[in-house]
């Protein structure tokens, strides 16, 4: 893994913990569904960027990564998107 990658773990982390908690308090779900998470993690599995169950471009531990809803690749475009939960939504007036 790439030195730049690791020196960025810490803010990633953070930021990480940041989108987690914005999801909480906006009382959307913070666990990814676990036919989601599986879907990531096998993408993540297959990835190029996988080193070891460590993504090469953010640094996170892909287990823990796709288990948070929150959590996006940060590939380019990305391989896997946070979720949304807009179909969980009362659209209604
Ligand atoms: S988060 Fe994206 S770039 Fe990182 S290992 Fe998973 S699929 Fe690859």
């Amino acid at each position: 893994m790439k030195a730049s990658v690791i020196l960025r773990a810490p803010f990633t982390f953070a930021r990480a913990v940041w989108h987690a908690g914005v999801f909480l308090a906006e009382g959307r779900p913070v666990l990814t569904p676990q036919s989601i998470r599986k879907h990531r993690l096998s993408i993540c599995e297959t990835c190029c960027h996988n080193e070891n169950s460590f993504c090469g471009l953010c640094a996170c531990y892909t287990e823990a990564k796709t288990f948070v809803s929150s959590e996006s690749c940060p590939d380019t475009p990305p391989r896997w998107a946070a979720l949304t939960f807009v179909e969980n939504q009362d659209t209604s007036p």
